[in-house]
């Protein structure tokens, strides 16, 4: 296993031209997916439980579900790029190590480290 090394500026430009790539997809598709004109958010502040208008709704569920998706993801980007101004990028938020070239090349807009970010998950676990 190749150890995690903080990354060459040419590593993090590459890793940046993904990020930017990937935040004009996310932008495009929840330009669909919300039906704003100018990207705005208009995204709704709770979810509500399943229950007995689940059923009528469920196309508006799914599209809802994806754009929340789609948002937080946009976040996560954002937060890489600004990462990436300060110098932080490749860095996990949690333990402050290096995330590694591997991780960030198949998730560039990862935060943490592999570790980290399993404990994360389960800590945050569950809709
Ligand atoms: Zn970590």
């Amino acid at each position: 296993m190749e150890a995690d090394m903080p990354l060459t500026l040419e590593q993090q430009h590459s890793l940046e031209q993904a990020l930017r790539q990937r935040r004009g997809e996310v932008l495009a598709e929840l330009r669909d997916e919300t039906r704003a004109e100018d990207g705005s958010m208009a995204l709704p502040t709770h979810r509500s439980e399943a229950g007995d208008e689940a059923a009528t709704d469920a196309m508006d569920a799914v599209d809802m579900a994806q754009a929340l998706r789609d948002a937080s993801e946009l976040q996560r980007i954002d937060l890489a790029l600004q990462r990436m101004e300060t110098g932080q990028y490749g860095i996990c938020l949690d333990c402050g190590e290096d995330i590694g070239l591997a991780r960030l090349r198949a998730e560039p807009s990862a935060l943490r480290c592999t570790a980290c970010q399993l404990r994360h998950e389960k800590t945050y676990a569950g809709d």
